[in-house]
């Protein structure tokens, strides 16, 4: 016997071994591929359907948060903030787009106005009358000696000429109507004392509040 032959059969053996550890590491490292593979493509094909509701009610409730913020116009341009000669008769900023002119062919100006959430006017009195058509928020209508209606888009409220009331925004909304002036020739509105603060801040505890 060769003395290098122990040798040479010991040193094969390594080889061998480190052979197979090197084969069972490729094979897990294949496994391992294959088994992420198999996780994306199930994962893909899963999501497919979900990912897209996802997406929707993503852009739905963006959807909403951008309805519930009316400070952009509704519908019609919102206009300028109303000059100092009446604003002074709201308790915040009111922005007025007059739509259709004070004339005497129609004698019915039309102004879409939007309160800001906690804008209210004072009580006042149309001499010939208003019809007031809700078209974004939440807000309030009252006539004196009633309780306050709460108002929501679609809402038509109108108003006798001389009916003693005010309207505005509840305290967590903004608030947008078409202001009708029927029989704007009667007259200016005649604009009286503001409503308390304990009349306003009752609304939020008589049950017309539902947020
Ligand atoms: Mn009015």
């Amino acid at each position: 016997m060769k003395p290098g032959y122990e040798f040479e059969k010991r040193f094969d053996r390594r080889r061998r071994i480190q052979a197979c550890w090197k084969i069972t590491f490729q094979f897990f490292t294949f496994c391992l591929s294959l088994y992420g593979l198999l996780l994306y493509i199930i994962k893909s094909y899963i999501m497919t359907d979900q990912s897209l509701i996802a997406v929707d009610r993503d852009k739905e409730d963006k959807n909403m948060d951008k309805s519930n913020d009316l400070s952009e116009s509704v519908i019609f341009p919102k206009g300028e903030e109303l000059p100092e000669f009446l604003s002074k008769y709201f308790t915040g900023k009111v922005w007025v787009s007059m739509l259709v002119g004070r004339d005497n062919e129609f004698n019915c100006p039309i102004g879409n106005v939007t309160f800001e959430p906690g804008c209210i006017n004072n009580w006042h009195k149309h001499p010939g009358g208003q019809i007031l058509l809700v078209t974004g928020g939440r807000g309030y209508y009252q006539e004196e000696g009633k309780p306050a209606r709460e108002l929501k888009p679609g809402d038509v409220v109108t108003i006798a000429p001389d009916v003693k009331h005010w309207h505005g925004a509840a305290h967590d909304s903004w608030f947008v109507h078409l202001s009708v002036e029927t029989n704007a020739n009667a007259g200016p509105a005649e604009w009286l004392e503001p409503v308390t603060d304990e009349e306003y801040l009752a609304l939020k505890d008589n049950g017309n509040n539902n947020l």
